[in-house]
């Protein structure tokens, strides 16, 4: 059984290993251009097909039959070939109610901001208004754009439906929140990076908020039911968004100079099956000195800079053990960056134990002072804390542990 995704550009998707913990076709990736669509799906083997952009609503004329839900959105995610004849059906309907209910608030009666009017736009309207909200799609065209937001103020939930803040393009964000007192809800469709920079704004007020994960999976699972003929339990969809978000996730270290960063990152990295870098290392590689001389040549503002664009940087990629340098926290321009894809552990080591050869700052400052302005900063930035005054295996079980209950 043959089945897969069918889009123009593909190499980033997370379909294929989604699919894999779903079922046991063979799942391919069909990275198609406009002019041969028709030829591919008239002369392709396959028996079921996801699609993405830009083909949702092209690949409706090659469609026998259109799945109510799909002819109620005008878009086709999902294609299905039984005995010669194309079934078109749109499972993002059932993966964006899912990610709802997985954010755990009610949206009946409420108001709702949905941000753009493309394809996906169009479902989440659908969902939103069939569970009973009141919405409000806005368009950078239509007559509630971004410059008239003032008149919804009132506004209870907002969905992200553009590729506002995606990666690579993770500084930008399309709203500011911070007009709308009433919000209960933030969901972004988006899922790389995990927490755009509008999910971190909805984190920083304690608003409850969910991004695009949940909706893949779900709707894969659908997609996948409709491919075999077979029923998959719900609970699979949470079992897979964690593997993935497992896999998906960085994991950051910060602590004092010295506290053991960059051993116990190297080690983590290979009991995880994750890549390492190091910031510091990588600040070295591209100023092409060491930090001592960075220091010595251009003083310390300099280097926070350098080591500002390192972590902007390193931060975008997923699935990577990250070594951090102690003062990364003293520069606040630095947390969106090291949470958008992670968790953040501060390492935590007496302070007779740290080393102060080849570090500047652990030289020129006494530890115990550097420490009491530092300690409140580490744990702002901090997900979780980890001794590290033992063995190295007991510190990376004691992470271990943490990352286990934490994608249970
Ligand atoms: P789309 O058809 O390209 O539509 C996106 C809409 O966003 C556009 O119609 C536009 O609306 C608005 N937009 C585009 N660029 C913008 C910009 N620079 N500034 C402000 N608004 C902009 O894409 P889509 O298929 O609807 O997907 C939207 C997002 O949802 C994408 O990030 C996609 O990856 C994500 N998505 C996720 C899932 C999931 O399973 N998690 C499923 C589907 C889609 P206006 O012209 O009206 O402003």
């Amino acid at each position: 059984m043959q089945c897969g995704l069918l889009g123009r550009k593909l190499s980033h998707s997370y379909s294929p290993q989604i699919h894999g913990m779903l079922s046991e076709y063979s799942y391919g990736l069909f990275e198609t251009e406009p002019e041969s669509l028709a030829d591919f799906l008239q002369s392709s083997d396959f028996t079921g097909l996801n699609v993405t952009i830009p083909y949702k609503k092209a690949v409706i004329q090659y469609c026998d039959t259109l799945s109510d839900c799909a002819a109620a959105l005008g878009a086709v995610n999902t294609l299905v070939r039984r005995d010669g004849k194309l079934i078109g059906h749109n499972t993002d309907y059932y993966g964006f109610k899912s990610m709802v209910e997985k954010c755990g608030v009610s949206v009946n009666g409420k108001k709702a901001l949905v941000l753009g009017s493309g394809g996906a736009s169009a479902t989440v309207k659908k969902v939103l208004e069939d569970m009973g909200a009141f919405v409000i799609v806005i368009s950078r065209t239509g007559p509630n754009h971004y410059g008239n937001l003032h008149l919804h103020t009132d506004a209870q939930v907002i969905v992200n439906a553009t590729p506002v803040g995606m990666y690579p393009d993770v500084d930008a964000c399309p709203i500011d929140i911070s007009i709308f007192d009433m919000l209960e809800c933030v969901l972004d469709l988006i899922y790389n990076p995990a927490n755009t920079r509008l999910l971190q704004s909805a984190q920083a007020r304690n608003i409850p908020c969910e991004n695009g994960l949940w909706m893949l999976v779900a709707q894969a699972k659908e997609s996948s039911e409709w491919f075999t003929g077979q029923k998959i339990p719900d609970e699979k969809i949470g079992k897979i968004y964690r593997a993935i978000r497992a896999q998906m996730e960085n994991i950051v270290l910060i602590g004092m100079p010295g506290c053991g960063k960059s051993t116990i990152g190297r080690e983590l990295a290979v009991k995880l099956g994750k890549g390492f870098v190091d910031t510091d290392a990588e600040i070295e590689r591209k100023a092409q000195m060491p930090i001592p001389k960075i220091f010595e040549n251009h003083g310390e503002a300099y280097f926070r800079q350098l080591e500002t664009e390192a972590i902007a940087c390193i931060s975008k990629q997923s699935g990577a053990v990250i070594a951090t340098g102690g003062g990364c926290v003293t520069r606040p321009e630095n947390y969106p960056h090291l949470h958008q894809n992670s968790t953040i552990i501060w390492l935590q080591r007496d302070l007779s134990l740290l080393p102060t050869e080849g570090r500047p700052l652990s030289q020129s400052n006494r530890l115990e002072s550097l420490l009491a302005a530092r300690a409140p900063l580490y744990a702002d930035f901090s997900d979780i804390r980890i001794d590290n005054n033992g063995a190295s295996e007991n510190t990376i079980q004691h992470i271990l542990d943490h990352l286990q209950e934490e994608y249970q």
